[in-house]
């Protein structure tokens, strides 16, 4: 059948039983160019900014050009999707190119996604497009500078070469620009890469090839993982002997890997990040967020907030995703079934979700040994832990009950002031600031529109106010359908739907800002406890805004970013890098206007941006799939 990209040599779709990689090289672009380039991910490679500039940089980074040493390839992975086994995946649109060691010893691994049809393609085309290029690109390096372990992304190429997409299922597909992201970790490997030893015959009835793999390589890919990403924990252990040894050895391995998987669904739920599509193919060995696709951060705040609009059963909700991690824990211990004893696997997992996960989201340090926790984010030293507890959870329902932006209510509340420490414990209200009122009354706790939406009237106030000033033409009304009667009915129906609506929305605002009052006065309480205690306000303020960013990617800044890279401009994507460069400043947007010569009223204009504002009416509706 007619492929939309010419097969290479080696570029079959196929199944490839007995095999954990492939040879396979890109395949070329027509007119590659450069959209945006991550300095400090390219430092990783040991490269600077005026390589991009050059020729054969685009080439390489666009997959037309290989240079001396680099060995192209597509892993073969299996993985549960959904909850079910879904046989072998592979990297489908994604190509290795090989491993630089860099000047400081570390080992990077280099992929471009988007570089054409590999053997595990699949149905699609091993292409990727802009949107989701510039998406995945601008996470990886947000997420990085948050602090979260991550895998990275060098640069974005573009180029004339036409893709062809349906986004939304709509029957039309459009031509969309064959995009490509160099991205970098130590490794790729995923839980995935050891479901490739599955019997699967029997758990898909036959639709699927059985065991890809013989199980005799499983033992030599974990000792390769393990000797290579985990040294500590490697020992040269004489094959065929000692076989407790090696179990042991596996279990440390094993745990290891759980361990680094809870630190980071930890980050995830302190940053408000929705993966998106966590299945097991989706997991790093390393615990690093891999494969960025339909992800999301949170806006509002709602547990059950579901980013990937073909999740259709909120599998991977917000609330979810510590769980889901540690089913696909689970998943992995399976997959290592051979080689580890099960019931210990299983005990650990247990213990550490018990212990690490709960210990993660409360004080552990995470990545950048920074303080991150939910605990942290309020930054209440655990001296009550069962009345911080309540706490949290209190603060949580009125996050949710008020519709209050998770970002900007982290931030917003290091401006709590920190009372004096008080000898009689007289007066332990703290103060509200000003920006702290502010904050109740916009952005943070933004009113829903909805209210005034459900008091709208049956007939269209509009068409009614027109039908009044015919009101003494009752022959014309009567042409119309209306009587006087009916009509002076439905005008003052109206007046009070709209009274009430005032009415409702005001009632909504002041039990909103009731239930901050609230919380507020036990928070500010358990403050004064902390100032008792001798917590230095400062420093409180300092470490808080050290851990609750100004700025996330919100998925409408970055639909900006790409509706202008789409006509042409990628300045909105590098501005946009730059700021995310900088999450936690509070003048990361003044430089940005600063460093772009910027100045006076246009500076200002530049900030009237507000990245971290609330949503924009056009980017309520926006949603995001698989699809990409
Ligand atoms: P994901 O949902 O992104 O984790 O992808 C699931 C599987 O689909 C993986 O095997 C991917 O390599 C493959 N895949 C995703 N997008 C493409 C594409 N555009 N072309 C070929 N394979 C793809
Ligand atoms: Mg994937
Ligand atoms: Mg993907």
């Amino acid at each position: 059948r007619a492929l939309p990209v010419d097969i290479r040599e080696g570029n079959e779709i196929r199944p490839v039983p007995r095999a954990c990689y492939a040879r396979v090289k890109p395949t070329p672009v027509d007119s590659p160019r450069l959209v945006a380039a991550s300095p400090s991910a390219l430092a990783l490679l040991d490269l600077d900014m005026t390589e991009t500039e050059r020729q054969e940089f685009v080439e390489v980074m666009a997959g037309n050009k290989l240079l001396p040493g680099m060995d192209p390839a597509a892993h073969c992975y299996c993985g549960h999707q959904f909850g079910n086994f879904a046989g072998q995946l592979g990297d489908g649109a994604v190509i290795y190119l090989g491993e630089v060691i860099n000047s400081a010893g570390a080992r990077w691994e280099m992929q471009l996604k988007g570089a054409g049809l590999t053997p595990f393609s699949r149905q699609a085309d091993g292409r990727k497009v802009l949107r989701s290029s510039i998406r995945e690109f601008l996470a990886s390096e947000a997420l990085h500078h948050l602090g979260v372990a991550t895998t990275r992304a060098g640069c974005i190429m573009t180029s004339d070469t036409q893709v062809v997409r349906d986004v939304l299922y709509t029957g039309n597909p459009v031509s969309e620009r064959a995009s490509l992201v160099l991205r970098m970790a130590p490794t790729f490997f995923r839980f995935g890469s050891f479901e490739v030893f599955k019997k699967t015959d029997t758990q898909t009835g036959g639709h699927l090839p059985s065991c890809f793999i013989a199980r005799s390589m499983l033992p030599v890919m974990l000792d390769h993982i393990i000797k290579t990403f985990f040294p500590e924990i490697w020992e040269e252990i004489p094959r065929g002997k000692t076989e407790e040894r090696r179990g042991n050895m596996y279990m440390d391995f094993y745990t290891e890997v759980v361990r680094r998987t809870f630190q980071l669904a930890a980050a995830w739920q302190c940053v408000g990040f929705c993966h998106g599509v966590l299945n097991t193919d989706n997991m790093s060995i390393l615990g690093l967020t891999i494969d960025y696709g339909p992800y999301g951060f949170l806006d509002r705040y709602d547990p059950e907030h579901v980013c990937n609009h073909s999740d259709d059963s909120g599998r991977y909700s917000y609330e979810a995703q510590p769980g889901i991690c540690a089913w696909n824990c689970e998943k992995l211990a399976e997959a290592l079934a051979p080689v580890l004893d099960s019931s210990r696997a299983r005990a650990q997992l247990e213990t550490l979700f018990a212990q690490e996960y709960t210990k993660c989201v409360k004080q552990s340090a995470l990545q950048q040994n920074k303080e991150r926790t939910l605990h942290a984010c309020v930054l209440l030293s655990c001296q009550s832990p069962c009345a911080d507890a309540r706490g949290t959870r209190a603060r949580a329902q009125v996050m949710h009950k008020t519709g209050a932006d998770f970002t900007n209510t982290f931030r917003w509340l290091s401006t709590v002031e920190m009372p004096p420490p008080s000898r009689a414990h007289s007066d332990n209200q703290a103060s509200i600031s000003g920006t702290s009122q502010a904050g109740i009354s916009n952005g943070a706790l933004a009113l829903p529109q909805e209210l005034a939406e459900a008091a709208r009237p049956r007939m269209h106030p509009q068409n009614l106010r027109v039908l009044l000033q015919f009101s003494h033409n009752e022959l014309l009304l009567a042409s119309m359908g209306v009587t006087k009667e009916v009509l002076h009915q439905e005008m003052a129906r109206l007046e009070r739907c709209e009274e009430l609506g005032k009415l409702d929305a005001a009632a909504k605002a002041r039990a909103d800002a009731d239930a901050w009052r609230g919380w507020l006065r036990r928070y500010t309480a358990r403050l004064q406890q902390e100032a008792d205690a001798g917590a230095n306000p400062q420093r409180r303020i300092a470490t808080m805004n050290g851990i609750n960013p100004r700025y996330v990617l919100r998925n409408w800044i970055a639909q900006r970013a790409i509706d202008a890279a789409e006509k042409g401009d990628y300045s909105e994507v590098r501005r946009v890098l730059r700021l995310l460069e900088n999450p936690y400043s509070d003048d990361a947007a003044a430089d940005l206007d600063a460093s772009s010569g910027r100045s006076g009223s246009e500076a200002a204009c530049g900030r009237e941006l507000q990245y971290d504002g609330p949503v924009p009416q056009w980017a309520k509706g926006l949603c995001v799939s698989c699809s990409s």
